[in-house]
C-alpha cells in the first residue's frame, strides 16, 4: 500500500519538477524514475542507473525534497537507489510504452496490441485530446491528415508555445496512421540532427536514407532545433523533397509560424509554407475545466466541477502546467487520506512551489551567466571584444532564446542593442560547439543550476 502511495506522490512530484527543470534535465534523469517507497518520512526514488542516483544526489536532492515535503506536508528525506528490474510493475522502460494506462475512449485509435510503436508514447491519442476553440484547427487538419496521409495539407506544420499539445497531436496522427499500416516516423528535430551527423562520421547514408525516405508519414517534433544549422537544414530538404515528391506524408511541429523561425534556409521556409500552418493557442477558461475533467477522469479520480473550476481559475497558460496543478491536488488529498473538498485544493495550490521557469526573467539570466564568468552585467552589454567575454556574451545569449524563448530582436535590445542576426549567429555559435565542446556542456549545465535554484549559489 505504502508503495502504491509512494508512486502516487512521485508521479505528481514528477510533474512539478518538469516544470521546474530544463527539458534535456526532465528527460535525462528524471523522467524514468519512480516512486518505490515512502517510509515514514523517507522517501526511496527508484532510478534506471548509477550515473542518475549520483546525478540527482548531487544536483537535485533539495529540490525533490522540497516538492516532495510539499505534496505530503512532512519533512521528506529522499533516497535514490539503482532500480531492480524486478522490483515493481511500474517500471518503464524508455520510449514507446505508457506510462501509466488511461481509459481509452476510442479504442480502435489505439495503439494495437500487434502493431509496433515506434517512439510513440501510448497515451498521446485523438482519444485522449480534448478538442476546444484552442486547438479545433490543428485537430481537424491532424485528423485529415491521419486519415488521408500525403493527399492533403502537405506538409502540414503545427506550431504553438509550450505544452499546449503539438507533440500529442503529432503522435496521435502518428498512432492513427500506424493503425493503417502505414509506416510511420516520429523524430524530434533534434535526433534528425544527431542521425545526419552520425551518417557523415561513419559514412552510413545509406542507412540514413532508407531510415528516412522508406516512410509513409514523417513527423518531426521541435523543428526550430534546425534553426541556424545549415548542414542540417540542407539534409532535411534533401528528405523533405524526396518524401514530397512521393506524395508522402510531412508534418512539423515549432515554438512558432515558420517564417519565424531565426536563420533558416528561405527554400526551407517557402516548402514549410507551401502545405498547411495551424497553431494552438492557449485554451479558455471554459476548455480548461474540461482538459482537467478529461485528465480526472482518465486517473479514474473523483474530482468535484468546483474543484475543477478552482484550478482552472488559477492555472492559465499550458495545459501541462494544468495537468502538473490536479496532479498535485489530486495526490494531496490522498496523502492527507481526506476527501477533496475546495479548501484541500485551495491548499494544495496555495502551498505549490513557485513555478521557476514562469518568474525566471531576463535579469536573472544575464546577471548569473555574468557571475559564473566573474564579469559585471554591464560587462555582457556593452562592446568589448575580450575572448572570454564573447564567450559569455554568446552564452547568455543562447540561454535567454533557449529557456525565455525570446526572439533575437528582444536578445538583441537586451544586450546592448545587437543586431537580431548577431544574436542569431551567437546562438548557432553555442549550439554548434555543445556537440563536441565537454567544457562548454559542463559550463552551461552550472549555469542552469545556478538560475534554476533560488539562492544564487555557485
Ligand atoms: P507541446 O508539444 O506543445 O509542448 P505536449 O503535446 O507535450 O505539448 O502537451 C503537454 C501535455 O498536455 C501532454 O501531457 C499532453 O498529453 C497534454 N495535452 C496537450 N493538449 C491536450 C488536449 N487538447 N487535451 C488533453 N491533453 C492535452
Ligand atoms: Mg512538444
Amino acid at each position: 500500500m505504502e508503495n502504491r502511495r509512494a508512486d502516487e506522490v512521485w508521479k505528481a512530484a514528477l510533474g512539478e519538477l518538469e516544470l521546474q527543470v530544463t527539458k534535456p534535465y526532465y528527460e535525462t534523469y528524471l523522467r524514468d524514475t519512480t516512486g518505490l517507497k515512502l517510509d515514514g518520512k523517507q522517501f526511496t526514488i527508484g532510478v534506471p542507473n548509477a550515473f542518475g542516483v549520483e546525478w540527482l544526489r548531487l544536483r537535485m536532492r533539495s529540490r525533490i525534497e522540497e516538492v516532495l515535503s510539499g505534496l505530503i506536508r512532512s519533512a521528506i528525506t529522499a533516497h535514490f537507489t539503482v532500480r531492480q528490474d524486478d522490483q515493481g510493475t511500474t517500471l518503464v522502460p524508455s520510449r514507446g510504452v505508457p506510462e501509466y494506462d488511461v481509459a481509452e475512449p476510442d479504442p480502435d485509435e489505439s495503439p494495437g496490441q500487434d502493431i509496433q510503436a515506434p517512439c510513440l508514447n501510448g497515451k498521446y491519442t485523438f482519444g485522449n485530446l480534448v478538442v476546444g476553440q484552442f486547438n479545433q484547427m490543428a485537430h481537424a487538419a491532424a485528423r485529415s491528415v491521419a486519415e488521408n496521409p500525403g493527399q492533403r495539407y502537405n506538409p502540414l506544420f503545427l506550431y504553438s508555445g509550450f505544452g499546449l499539445g503539438k507533440t500529442h497531436l503529432l503522435q496521435a496522427i502518428g498512432h492513427m496512421a500506424l493503425a493503417a499500416r502505414c509506416e510511420v516516423l516520429y523524430v524530434s528535430a533534434e535526433q534528425f540532427t544527431n542521425d545526419l551527423v552520425e551518417a557523415g562520421r561513419d559514412r552510413s547514408y545509406q542507412q540514413f536514407r532508407e531510415k528516412y525516405r522508406s516512410v509513409d508519414l514523417l513527423l518531426v517534433d521541435d523543428i526550430q532545433f534546425i534553426s541556424g544549422k545549415q548542414q542540417t537544414q540542407e539534409g532535411f530538404y534533401h528528405t523533405f523533397n524526396y518524401l514530397h515528391n512521393a506524395n508522402k506524408q510531412i508534418v512539423m511541429a515549432g515554438d512558432c509560424h515558420p517564417s519565424q523561425l531565426p536563420v533558416m534556409d528561405p527554400r526551407l521556409v517557402s516548402r514549410f509554407e507551401g502545405g498547411l500552418m495551424a497553431d494552438i493557442s492557449p485554451p479558455c477558461l471554459e476548455n480548461r475545466v474540461e482538459i482537467l475533467r478529461a485528465k480526472a477522469a482518465q486517473q479514474e479520480a473523483h474530482v468535484p466541477e468546483d474543484v475543477l473550476e478552482l484550478i482552472a481559475r488559477q492555472t492559465s497558460g499550458s495545459i501541462r502546467k494544468l495537468e502538473g496543478a490536479i496532479n498535485r491536488v489530486i495526490v494531496f488529498a490522498i496523502a492527507a487520506g481526506v476527501d477533496l473538498t475546495l479548501a484541500i485544493a485551495a491548499e494544495a495550490l496555495a502551498t505549490a512551489p513557485s513555478d521557476t521557469n514562469r518568474n525566471l526573467t531576463s535579469d536573472t539570466i544575464i546577471e548569473r551567466t555574468a557571475t559564473y564568468f566573474d564579469l559585471s552585467s554591464v560587462d555582457l552589454k556593452g562592446k568589448g571584444r575580450q575572448k572570454k567575454l564573447v564567450m559569455a556574451r554568446d552564452i547568455t545569449i543562447f540561454l535567454l532564446r533557449e529557456e525565455l524563448r525570446l526572439s533575437p530582436m528582444r536578445i538583441g535590445a537586451l544586450l546592448g542593442d545587437r543586431t537580431p542576426t548577431g544574436v542569431a549567429i551567437s546562438c548557432r555559435k553555442v549550439a554548434g560547439r555543445l556537440t563536441t565542446n565537454e567544457v562548454l556542456r559542463s559550463d552551461l549545465s552550472l549555469i542552469r543550476d545556478s538560475i534554476y535554484s533560488r539562492a544564487s549559489a555557485i
